[in-house]
């Protein structure tokens, strides 16, 4: 019998361990092979790219390879999957087919900067390593002036992210001098400054505190590299000397290729997990349609679910384990101080009040990512 999983981000990286220690057993017995496909051979820990960028984390404390964090029990195959038959069940990589009795598809999402005209020539972004990178080096060089955060669609890896680098622009730019002489623009497509009501409140009243201008139905739809402005469909022109947009997001397109759905997302069963109309096929992370945050830690809890339920299934128990939207985030709002939200299908987020200790969790547990990554905790 065969488990294969679909991307080795951290929702697929999560499930192959934690099934390879479900199933240590039968894995020995050679009675199940687990198979983790994935196009890239390391893990990106990508939370850390927000700290990159102010040069708080390098590469090497934010990149492992799979090699490395994958269980002995799991088969790593180094390919781009090209199409997912559910039908048939079947897994096309070039010229090779692979069958499996179990599918979990944890193919992600990606950005897709190239969809907004001009973004490309004079933008920046950190939602990939390369773009932070670029824009490390973009912010070392600033000498005050006109950043603009934008927001660029909806929905997008991590909602708090460009909250985030928002306040530790301002602490930075603190910090050099150079916050008098510079004005920080944040622009989100809704007519609030975050998706969640109870969290906008507390973001607008922090970004009105640091002297964060906001823009708010503000849906870029070009940017002049010429006169160096956002084009918005509102109709609203703004200048920037420094913009760093979170540019929108797509789906992988297997999903797209496979006929699975249109913009990459797949069609999945809030509770079980399972791609709907197929029961031996599961979703999870950045890459479901369900209506929960693209989070790391989503990913984390619903890689539980499905090892559990796909185990107990394997060993004849009952497959009762639910995924009920459960997502935690830390907020930093400074370099010195952080806040948290616990959320769930049917609770909305409530947090403390900003404090140093939830700061120092949020940076302990950059380091511990990778006793998670291995499925140890
Ligand atoms: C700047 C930033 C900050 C963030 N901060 C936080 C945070 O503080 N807390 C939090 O919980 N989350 C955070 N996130 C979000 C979190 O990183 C993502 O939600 C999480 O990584 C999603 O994991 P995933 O495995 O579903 O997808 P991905 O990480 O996108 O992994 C998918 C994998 O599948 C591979 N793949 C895709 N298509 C194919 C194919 N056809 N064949 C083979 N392989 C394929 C990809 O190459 C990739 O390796 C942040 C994200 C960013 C960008």
């Amino acid at each position: 019998m065969n488990v294969t999983i679909v991307g080795g981000g951290v929702a697929g990286t999560l499930t192959a361990n934690y099934l390879a220690t479900r199933l240590r057993d039968e894995v020995r017995r050679k009675e199940i092979e687990i198979t983790l496909i994935s196009d890239r051979d390391k893990l990106l820990y990508e939370p850390g790219l927000l700290y990159l960028i102010f040069n708080r984390l390098e590469e090497k404390d934010i990149l492992r390879d799979l090699k490395i964090l994958l269980d002995p029990g799991v088969k790593f195959v180094f390919k781009r999957a090209d199409k997912i038959d559910l039908e048939n069940r079947e897994i096309r990589l070039g010229d090779e087919k692979l069958s499996y009795d179990y599918l979990v598809i944890a193919t992600g999402s990606r950005i897709v900067p190239e969809e907004i005209p001009g973004l490309t020539k004079t933008g920046h972004w950190f939602y990939n390593l390369d773009g932070a990178v670029r824009l490390r080096d973009e912010i070392a060089k600033f000498k005050g002036g006109k950043i603009v955060v934008s927001v660029m669609g909806v929905p997008h890896k991590c909602p708090v992210a460009p909250i985030e680098v928002t306040f530790l622009l301002h602490d930075f730019l603190k910090i050099h001098g150079i916050r008098k002489s510079s004005e920080i623009i944040y622009t989100y497509p809704i007519n609030r400054v975050f998706l969640m009501e109870s969290v906008s409140e507390l973001v607008q009243n922090l970004f009105t505190e640091k002297g964060i201008e906001t823009r708010t139905f503000f849906n870029p739809i070009e940017v002049d590299a010429e006169k160096r402005e956002v084009l918005t469909l509102e109709g609203e022109r703004e200048r920037f000397d420094l913009l760093i947009s979170i540019p929108p997001h797509k789906g992988s397109k297997v999903i797209i290729d496979s006929g699975i759905s249109d913009d990459g997302w797949v069609p999945t069963d809030r509770y079980t997990l399972k791609v709907k109309g197929h029961d031996n096929a599961f979703a999870i992370g950045d890459t479901t349609d369900l209506p929960v945050s693209k989070a790391g830690s989503v990913a984390h809890f619903q890689a539980e679910v499905v090892a559990e339920n796909i185990s107990a299934e394997i060993k004849g128990l009952p497959p009762t384990a639910r995924y009920f939207g459960k997502a935690m985030c830390f907020i930093e709002t400074s370099f010195n101080e952080a806040t948290y939200i616990w959320f769930d299908y049917e609770t909305q987020p409530k947090f403390v009040k900003p404090n140093k200790f939830t700061h120092w969790m949020k940076i302990a547990y950059n380091r511990m990512f990778w006793l998670t990554a291995r499925g140890v905790l």
